[in-house]
């Protein structure tokens, strides 16, 4: 049953337009803002299905609808208030950067940069918190509240210790984290300022809930947007088959990246690079439906892709963005790569937008065919 014509679109619309669909990606927004709002009418299944949970509590605010991120309603408004622009969304700047202090980079994924800015911006008070995901396991992330330098650390990178692989033991595992869902539990942990770091998906569904000026996301002050091809998700059957494609087991990987493919380390220091297309039996369905790579509404976007290894690709897009990342470089937090002359460094923006272009692209051409395939048009 979908919602007649000048009715408000509901949760029954995104049963139809997004469960039905195959694209739901279990990311939690439509049960956290109906939760935070105290309706109570959505819960999520253990698995993170968002199930009708009370009918008669719903209030038909056709919220949970707006904020869905497979649902491109609110798009136009959003790019009009962050200034949008072709190709990527807006920049201000880009660099290639990372964090000076060791203890962030022998950790960190790339450069560091998430961390080390989001630890700088807690030192000053910027912030109260982040919303980050702290690994359990390779190929398994869980939310996170950090209020604190040393949880910062354990949330960075993506390197497994050796207990991290018993805690992610049997069930699904899953590299998606459902970061949104923390969004509920701002108001019982009393903070004002809170930093997101973010999918584009997740990031996309926050900004129209902060468009909405819906609670609870008038507490995020800062958003830290990852680049993202796809997240994987994983049952006993399919790490078995990964762990055949990559010839190493699970419990033997020590780093797992993503750049322009899926860079896998184990403790031996064997580096296996897989394409994605290898990795796409293993990819959440609801990710093939998204176009969004380089995190296009994020005050700060970071990805490996366009760098040397152990810097991070940093695009500023906003003002406030800039203001923290520019304090933060001053006081020699964050060091950029070293360019010598105008010609290498215009030469080497030049190629990191052209590959971050490029990957977007493809995401864009990905979408487009599993949404007409969806019945759901371009
Ligand atoms: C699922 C996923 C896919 C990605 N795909 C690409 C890609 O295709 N190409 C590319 O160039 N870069 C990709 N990235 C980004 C890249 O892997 C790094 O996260 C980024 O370069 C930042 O590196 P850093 O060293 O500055 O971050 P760090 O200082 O290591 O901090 C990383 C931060 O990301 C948070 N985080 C980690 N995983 C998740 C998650 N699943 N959900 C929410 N937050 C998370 C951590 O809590 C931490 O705060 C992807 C990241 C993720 C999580
Ligand atoms: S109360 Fe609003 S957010 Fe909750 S299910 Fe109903 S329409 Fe959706
Ligand atoms: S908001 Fe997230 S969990 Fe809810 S229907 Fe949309 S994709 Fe699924
Ligand atoms: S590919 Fe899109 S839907 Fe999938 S995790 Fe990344 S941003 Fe979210």
């Amino acid at each position: 049953m979908t919602s007649l014509p000048g009715e408000v679109k509901g949760f029954k619309d995104l049963e139809q337009e997004v469960q039905k669909a195959g694209i739901c990606g279990k990311c939690g927004g439509c049960v956290a803002f109906c939760s935070a709002g105290e309706f109570h009418a959505l819960r999520s299944e253990a698995d993170g299905t968002p199930v009708m949970a009370d009918e008669s509590k719903c209030l038909h605010c056709g919220i949970c609808y707006l904020i869905c991120p497979q649902i491109r309603a609110l798009d136009q408004e959003l790019r009009e208030k962050l200034d949008w622009k072709q190709p990527i969304g807006p920049v201000r700047r880009m660099a290639s950067a990372r964090a000076s202090s060791q203890r962030i980079l022998r950790v960190a994924t790339d450069g560091g940069v998430v961390t080390a800015l989001l630890t700088f911006a807690l030192k000053k008070k910027m912030i109260d918190g982040a919303i980050v995901s702290r690994p359990v396991g390779p190929f398994s992330r869980e939310p996170a509240i950090a209020t604190d330098a040393e949880s910062l650390l354990q949330a960075a990178g993506s390197h497994f210790e050796e207990s991290l692989h018993v805690h992610a033991v049997g069930g699904m595992y899953s590299s998606f984290s459902p970061s949104i869902k923390e969004v509920k539990s701002l108001g019982q942990h009393g903070m004002r300022k809170i930093a997101l770091v973010g999918t584009p998906c997740q990031v996309f569904t926050m900004q129209k809930m902060r468009l909405l000026q819906v609670l609870p996301a008038d507490s995020i002050k800062l958003i830290i947007g990852l680049f993202c091809m796809q997240n994987f998700s994983f049952n006993a059957k399919a790490r078995r088959a990964l762990e055949k494609r990559m010839s190493v087991k699970l419990s033997s990987i020590d780093k797992l990246n993503i750049k322009d493919d899926v860079i896998v380390t184990t403790r031996k220091k064997d580096v296996i690079h897989i394409p994605f297309e290898e990795m796409d039996t293993f990819a959440r369905p609801a990710c093939f439906a998204c176009s969004d790579f380089s995190n296009e509404y994020a005050d700060i976007s970071c990805g490996g892709l366009g760098s040397p290894d152990g810097y991070t690709s940093t695009i500023l897009r906003t003002a406030e963005g800039e203001r923290l990342y520019n304090l933060a470089k001053r006081e020699g937090i964050i060091k950029e790569l070293g360019l010598r002359g105008r010609k290498a460094r215009q030469d080497h923006y030049t190629e990191m937008m052209a590959k971050i272009v490029s990957f977007s692209r493809r995401k864009q051409v990905r979408a487009a065919k599993t949404l007409r395939e969806a019945g759901r048009g371009a």
